[in-house]
């Protein structure tokens, strides 16, 4: 039995207390949270979002690239959203390599480099900035009042603003 196969299992149990089938389709709390995917970092229960809250996007690193403001535009444009959350956090793997060097080994592995840049970054709250100020100079993105920008210590818990 492999993982996804008990994960199925699990989700079977998820139906048969479901009743949350009526929930609008824009998120009730009219916002959207970027973070990283590390698998410590559990948004919806650090923030206390339930299913028909927000829109919850994650990538290696929380990073702000093209896919992310195609994510957020449709969330903002068409979804009713107005709030933007970004995440990082402490111990993030995409502090433990440079660009240069995965794209060196992605090339000598599989005899190609990729065509995207892994985003990786050395300084977490400059990141955070730089995610934040990717999305205050799109003009995809309409609601830009409440775009802020935090560090989720995965030792201690605790969520801080970066400023
Ligand atoms: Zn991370």
């Amino acid at each position: 039995m492999s993982v996804t196969d008990e994960l199925i299992v699990n989700a079977e149990a998820y139906t048969s207390s479901f009743d949350k089938g009526d929930l609008p389709l824009p998120p009730a709390r009219g916002v959207a949270v970027l973070a990283c995917m590390d698998a410590r970092l559990n948004p919806y229960s650090l923030l206390g979002l339930s299913e028909g809250d927000a829109h919850v996007i994650r990538n290696a690193g929380g990073v702000v690239t093209a896919d992310e403001i195609r994510s957020l535009a449709i969330s903002q444009r068409l979804l009713g959203t107005t709030e933007i959350i970004l995440i990082h956090h402490t111990d993030c793997g995409m502090l433990t390599f440079t660009d240069d060097e995965f794209r060196a080994t992605l090339e000598a592995d599989v005899g190609q480099r990729p065509d995207w840049a892994t985003e990786a970054f050395t300084d977490l709250a400059a990141d955070v900035r730089q995610s934040r100020a990717r999305i205050l100079g799109s003009p995809f993105i309409p609601h830009k009042e409440s775009v802020r920008g935090f560090i989720y210590d995965v030792s201690k818990g605790t969520l801080q603003e970066v400023v």
